[in-house]
């Protein structure tokens, strides 16, 4: 019987974003940071990407998510396959890395339930601490 290694795994995802930001850390901020810029801040402090679809990234030969991307390279996460990068703001178009924050799928769809029911907790944005 085989013993299976639940303590150390490190997933496919888990294991790109250490490499990523063990070797390549500084190139994924800096574009990370170059898609921030160049995002348009709206009234609620959003930063919408000008695509009117999921802004999509690629780094490292790699297609990620913009929003996911952001927030794995600038607060250093190594994101598993599971967990999701969840907004704050509920705009899937926003790159703005203070309304963005890590969480399961199950969290994701209980933010949904607030947000129909409750509407945009606003005093829960900018609350990220970032890594400079
Ligand atoms: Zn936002």
């Amino acid at each position: 019987m085989p013993q299976l290694q639940f303590f150390d795994f490190r997933d496919n995802s888990q294991q790109l974003w250490d490499e990523i930001l063990a070797t390549q850390k500084d190139a994924a901020q800096s574009l990370a940071y170059k898609l921030v810029s160049e995002a348009v801040r709206d009234e609620n402090g959003c930063l919408l990407t000008e695509t009117t679809a999921t802004r999509k990234v690629r780094f490292a030969r790699l297609q990620f998510t913009a929003y996911r991307f952001i927030y794995c390279a600038l607060t250093e996460t190594a994101a598993s396959s599971d967990q999701v990068i969840r907004h704050r703001c509920h705009n899937r178009r926003c790159v703005n890395p203070e309304h963005l924050t890590i969480g399961t799928k199950a969290d994701n769809k209980h933010d949904d339930w607030e947000y129909w029911a409750n509407g945009i907790d606003r005093a829960y944005l900018g609350t990220v601490a970032m890594h400079p």
